[in-house]
């Protein structure tokens, strides 16, 4: 996608809110911000970290980015301690502790620490912190996943670096931890001008749907979604068969990552299995590249589910709501966060609750309009981009002036 300036926004979110942007920046100009991850492409946080980073620093803010390096044994340890701390059980041997520790302290030999703040993304990079003493930085560590519910023994160790950073940012209420230091929420955002949500022309999104073999004949119930389990896609199933006994309706399971998760492969087979016979059920096996036709799907639904029994913050949600769609979620994760009941769209506890959604939101078409509309605006309100740069150019300003309660712009 080329690159937009921040005025591209305005007529999105109003001039208004362009101009705040410009205003809190102002008295950031020649500030110096380093964000640090663990990888330049794929997954969410790359995703967002490569559209944020060029608008701070079109704002007038020096942005810069480093990605750490490691073998393929560090990074099989942080995937261990990232599943740890979505509460998979762990044995966290020495040898890890020390692959851990040998690499993130071999990549503190090549960052450049001379910047005002450093922004530590997820636990990958968090030993950064070790090298607190020899600059004048502000550090922050932001977590991007749920960590409601740790492995203790993970979490314990992270935590005797987390407390060093000056600031923690957690994407929803519900994942922040008992810390010393100050915390943030900081919710997740998407882009409302990327090929995943930016409008498109109906004539496109009918395209897609031939393309996919999918009649627009009677209501679509969507959910995209990776095969995975935890996204209960056999629960979806389930749910529109009670509520297609009253109520007529297409359904569509469409995700990727099944071709190279061999786990994604079995799952899909499972669902593949469970829907057959049925011609209105429709599992699509997307590429990674099907940004546009993700929303165009998501357009073209009368109905969107995210049906998961657990869940990060459920960007799925964000985007369905952005795009003014009757939404029923489950209430995990980061959904309940998004999902107010019966204003900006229906939370959901079980199978049959799901059914009772789909029934009573296709039988009440004004309804459901209304919880769309609502949707999209709690989405403009907050979670698109603009409003993940506003929270960053505020914390930028509480970090430069510790210590005080009030700050004159
Ligand atoms: N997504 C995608 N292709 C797929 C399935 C999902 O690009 O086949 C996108 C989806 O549109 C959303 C993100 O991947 O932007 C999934 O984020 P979410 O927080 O909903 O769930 P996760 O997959 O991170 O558990």
């Amino acid at each position: 996608m080329a690159f937009v300036s921040l005025t591209d926004y305005e007529p999105i979110v109003g001039k208004q809110c362009i101009e705040e942007l410009y205003l809190l920046a102002e008295g950031l100009k020649g500030k110096r911000i380093k964000m640090v991850n663990s990888t330049a492409v794929g997954g969410g946080v790359a995703e967002i970290l490569n559209r944020i980073i060029p608008l701070l620093n079109d704002l007038g803010i020096t942005t810069l980015w480093t990605v750490i390096k490691g073998g393929e044994d560090f990074f099989e340890v942080t995937k261990k301690i990232h599943n740890a701390l979505h509460g998979e059980g762990l044995s966290f041997p020495p040898r890890m502790k020390e692959i851990f520790l040998e690499v993130s302290r071999e990549n503190l030999r090549y960052i450049d620490l001379e910047q005002d703040v450093i922004v530590i993304h997820d636990p990958q990079p968090i030993v950064c912190i070790e090298s607190k003493d020899r600059t004048h930085a502000k550090w922050v560590w932001r977590c991007h996943i749920d960590i409601s519910n740790p492995n203790e023994e993970v979490w314990d160790f992270l935590k005797g670096y987390v407390e060093h950073y000056d600031v923690a940012l957690f994407s929803s209420p519900r994942f922040s931890k008992q810390l010393s230091i100050p915390q943030f929420l900081f919710f997740p955002s998407i882009d409302p001008l990327s090929d995943k949500n930016r409008d498109l022309e109906p004539e496109f999104i009918n395209q897609v749907l031939d393309r996919f073999h999918i009649p627009q004949d009677k209501p679509i119930v969507t959910q995209i979604s990776r095969f995975d389990r935890l996204k209960d896609p056999l629960g979806v199933i389930q749910a529109y068969r009670l509520a297609k006994r009253y109520t007529d309706c297409r359904l569509i399971l469409a995700g990727g990552g099944a071709s190279d998760d061999p786990e994604g492969e079995l799952v899909l087979d499972e669902v593949r299995a469970e829907a057959k016979g049925d011609p209105d059920i429709h599992i699509l096996s997307l590429l990674p590249t099907s940004s546009l036709e993700i929303n165009a799907l998501q357009r073209a639904s009368t109905l969107i589910l995210q049906k998961s029994i657990r869940e990060g913050f459920g960007l799925t949600v964000t985007e369905a709501l952005w795009k003014k769609k009757p939404t029923i979620g489950s209430a995990v994760g980061g959904i309940p966060a998004q999902i107010i009941p019966n204003f900006t769209g229906a939370l959901v506890h079980s199978i049959e609750g799901t059914a009772y959604q789909i029934r009573y939101l296709l039988s009440n078409p004004e309804i459901a309009r209304k919880l769309g509309e609502c949707g999209h605006e709690y989405v403009k309100e907050e979670f698109l981009i603009t409003q993940a740069l506003r929270r960053y150019l505020l914390l930028f300003h509480v970090l430069s002036h510790p210590g005080e309660r009030i700050i004159f712009l």
